[in-house]
């Protein structure tokens, strides 16, 4: 299975940076939480670049 990114919502403080680096993966919803985009194939550098700017070191690699 291809490695996915995951966020602990529990952690999560809604800052939005995520998504202003990786928009394609990561949205804040209208629910206000933050949703991880399915896909094949994930842009492994940018969401790496949101797992590194995350204040709350809240994103990471699930298998
Ligand atoms: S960067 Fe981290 S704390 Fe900020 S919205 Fe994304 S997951 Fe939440």
């Amino acid at each position: 299975m291809v490695e996915h990114p995951v966020v602990e919502l529990s952690d999560c403080i809604l800052c939005g940076v995520c998504e202003a680096v990786c928009p394609e993966v990561f949205q804040l919803n209208d629910a206000g939480y933050v949703e991880v985009a399915e896909m094949e194939d994930y842009p492994e550098d940018k969401v790496n670049e949101a797992i590194k700017n995350c204040p709350a070191d809240c994103i990471h690699w699930e298998a």
